[in-house]
């Protein structure tokens, strides 16, 4: 039997929720379930440039019709769900606390420059696949603007986006800790982390002054979450919330990246490819049980 679990789910509101969100939403409600635990609900609304305000009463909505009921937070016996845009000092703290450790470093140059300076005279970076993207990672952004360029866009008040400095934060991770940094993922079991591939990664960006990976790691921290349930897209990413765990001091969970429903055609469902809508089969009255019955199983993390 496994402890209780508490597990979370965390959409973005970007965008109507559809049948993949109602299939993450039920392995996190269930897994939490069958532990006794809980699952809470978070409203992951840290990125203003993508996120809108009447995107986030039909999550409530959208889950309540489903049957899902969810807790607000660890030691919150309410379902007030907390969202990100909240916690802006949480994250502040963790990134003081990278600073001070001296594994940041303002990076000044756009995305556009950045693909320019290291597609040349190859392929944009924008135009690599996932894999080759990450082949080619970034290191030191530093090295590529001249100080006094530097200098100059910091003076007309250009807010820089901050990087990790990859090898150096993984050299302290060793010193500190005789263990290899790996996790647990019960659909794939004991995995190794290997960050260095992220290369310098965006700790906060210039326009939100943190990141998913930042945010994440203190959200499911505050939230007490042992398990996280998330899809297998966002598998790549444990590697480097591993790393911020250990250098943040936080507790590790463990994960359980599930299987993404897919459309007809064998595309993901996502928010932009017009799937159907939870909102729009709840108008449609169709039939919460109906749509269950077609998706996958939900993992069984007692056998493994
Ligand atoms: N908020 C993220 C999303 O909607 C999920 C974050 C996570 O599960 O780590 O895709």
């Amino acid at each position: 039997m496994v402890r209780p679990f508490i597990t979370r789910f965390a959409p973005s509101p970007t965008g109507p929720l559809h049948l993949g969100h109602a299939y993450a939403t039920k392995v996190a409600y269930e897994l939490a379930c069958k532990s006794n635990g809980k699952m809470i609900l978070r409203i992951d609304d840290i990125d203003h440039t993508r996120c809108q305000e009447k995107f986030i009463q039909p999550i409530f909505t959208d889950l309540e019709w489903l049957g899902f009921t969810w807790h607000g937070s660890k030691n919150v016996n309410n379902s007030a769900a907390p969202r990100q845009s909240n916690r802006h000092s949480f994250y502040q703290e963790a990134f003081a606390t990278l600073k001070d450790l001296d594994l940041l470093y303002p990076c000044y140059l756009s995305r556009r420059e950045l693909n320019k300076l290291l597609s040349a005279p190859h392929t944009p970076l924008s135009e690599l696949s996932h894999t080759q993207q990450l082949k080619k990672h970034i290191t030191n952004t530093d090295q590529l603007l001249a100080q006094d360029e530097k200098e100059r866009r910091r003076a007309n008040g250009h807010c820089a986006a901050w990087r990790l400095r990859m090898e150096s934060a993984i050299k302290l991770v060793q010193r500190d800790k005789s263990d290899q940094l790996s996790w647990f993922d019960y659909i794939t079991g004991h995995q190794t982390a290997d960050p260095k591939i992220f290369g310098d990664i965006v700790i906060a960006r210039a326009d939100i002054a943190v990141s998913y990976h930042l945010s994440v790691v203190v959200d499911d921290a505050i939230d007490g979450v042992t398990l996280v349930t998330r899809g297998k897209d966002l598998a790549p990413s444990t590697h480097v919330h591993r790393l911020l765990q250990a250098l943040l001091n936080l507790p590790v969970p463990d994960y359980c990246h599930h299987p993404l429903l897919l459309d007809q055609s064998g595309n993901r469902l996502s928010k932009r490819n017009s799937s159907l809508s939870l909102s729009e089969l709840r108008k449609m009255n169709a039939n919460p049980l109906g749509i269950f019955a077609k998706m996958p199983p939900i993992p069984k993390l007692e056998t493994l």
